[in-house]
């Protein structure tokens, strides 16, 4: 690409933009330079742009926050994975013993019933259910600290839902704050979690 990015930080090349199929369902976060690349090349239009100006020799572009595929109207569908961060997904990154939200570096994955206990309580071996969706929840810190190996009722304690294995995860996951300020909210009402971050908690 032959463009300049003319009186721009870090932050301009560095911009994010959604992108989104011919229906505008959000697929997937390029960046400025490959948005900029769909344009030129006319496999995609602009849908929302910024005040800004990128300017090549020959010709210069506002900058898009969105843009369209041109004839794709396919989206990609998640295959629910487990793991640790869809886990905390599932439970909106909420303690699901205290119900309060935290940010993620606070949040753990806690088994509910306890590596310790499993055998003996549910007459399973630990490859039968241990480490799966519905017997692990996203927790922080200190409620996993102070549950150790106990058992919900041992200790008095509730879940705030019960586990579950999500059928559909959309596919892609946004803080509310980016999509606000990128222009991006107004799309995302379909096929994207929106995930309103917790910088800091004090406990
Ligand atoms: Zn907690």
């Amino acid at each position: 690409m032959g463009f300049i990015f003319f009186s721009a930080g870090a932050w301009m090349i560095n911009s994010e933009v959604l992108v989104l199929n011919s229906g505008f369902i959000p697929i997937r976060i390029t960046s400025l330079k490959e948005a900029i690349c769909l344009l030129t090349s006319e496999k995609a239009v602009p849908v929302v742009e910024e005040d800004r100006y990128v300017r090549s020799p020959s010709i210069s572009i506002r900058i898009p926050s969105v843009i369209s595929i041109i004839g794709y109207s396919s989206f990609p569908r998640k295959r629910v994975a487990f793991s640790k961060l869809n886990v905390i997904y599932r439970d909106d990154m909420k303690c699901q013993f205290c119900g309060r939200r935290f940010s993620m570096r606070d949040l753990t994955v806690d088994h509910v019933i306890p590596r310790s206990r499993w055998e003996l309580i549910t007459g399973k071996t630990l490859r039968e259910g241990f480490s799966t969706w519905k017997n692990l929840v996203c927790a922080c810190r200190w409620c996993n600290g102070r549950k150790g190996n106990r058992l919900l009722h041992e200790i008095g304690w509730q879940l705030l839902r019960e586990p579950f294995e999500p059928e559909y995860m959309p596919h892609l996951v946004i803080s509310v704050d980016k999509a606000r300020n990128r222009g991006w909210l107004p799309f995302c009402t379909f096929n994207v979690k929106l995930i309103d971050m917790v910088r800091t908690e004090s406990y």
